[in-house]
């Protein structure tokens, strides 16, 4: 890859489908100085008469991942988008990854792009998480959320290819939470781990309970 490429300082939520990446990216992104991207908020917005939109739904529909070498790309183009129309500050922006790098290989190819300041653990049982999956698939309206077949299949491909980009990061990036808890105290955990590893000047403002 060329040297050329930006290079975004992130913090990755990585977890189980259900684990709350989505939700607690969304929730720190109101917070000035981080941007949520999820890989699939990314694909579900893409138009589906389009032939990425098509390809993403063949996949998903499926329980698989789109190929790397399409995903990267996609990704890449959404991330100078952000940065031309202003949603994404290189400079000044931490960016919370959801979704991606979303295997070992998906992470080499990112390596260039991608100063991973701390990975984020959500730790979570495929059974507490499962109960989640369908609520949000009945109020969301996600296709790849209805049937269970296809949610077994994701957490099988959570475990096989995405667990692994725990092994690509070194241990002291890495921070564990517990995803099971409610989403509050998953949330105060996660700030604790960003107050520590990204801005542990300001710990001397914490307030004594
Ligand atoms: P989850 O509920 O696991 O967080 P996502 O919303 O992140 O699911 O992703 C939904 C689907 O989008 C995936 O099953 C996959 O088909 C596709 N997808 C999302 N991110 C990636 C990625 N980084 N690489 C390949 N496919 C992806």
């Amino acid at each position: 890859m060329s040297a050329e490429q930006p290079v975004y300082r992130s913090v990755l939520l990585l977890g189980p489908p259900g684990s709350g990446k989505g939700t607690q990216g969304k929730v720190l992104s109101q917070m000035p100085g981080f941007v949520h991207v999820s890989s699939g908020d990314m694909f579900r917005n893409l138009d589906h008469q389009s032939d990425l939109g098509r390809l993403f739904l063949e996949y998903s529909t499926r329980g698989e991942l789109v190929p790397d070498d399409v995903t990267i790309r996609l990704w890449r183009h959404h991330m100078e988008r952000m940065a031309k129309s202003g949603q994404f500050d290189i400079k000044r922006d931490v960016l919370l990854l959801d979704g991606i790098p979303r295997s070992a290989h998906q992470a080499e190819m990112l390596a260039d792009n991608v100063d991973m300041l701390l990975l984020l653990h959500l730790q979570a049982s495929q059974e507490a998480m499962v109960e989640r999956i369908h609520k949000r698939a009945l109020q969301e309206n996600r296709l790849d959320d209805i049937n269970p077949d296809v949610v077994r299949r994701r957490f099988q491909e959570y475990e096989a290819a995405t667990a692994p980009v725990l092994e690509f990061y070194p241990t002291d990036k890495i921070r564990t939470v517990d995803a099971g808890a409610a989403p509050l105290e998953v949330l105060r955990q996660i700030i604790e781990v960003l107050q520590v590893m990204l801005f542990p000047e300001t710990l001397q403002h914490s307030i004594a309970v």
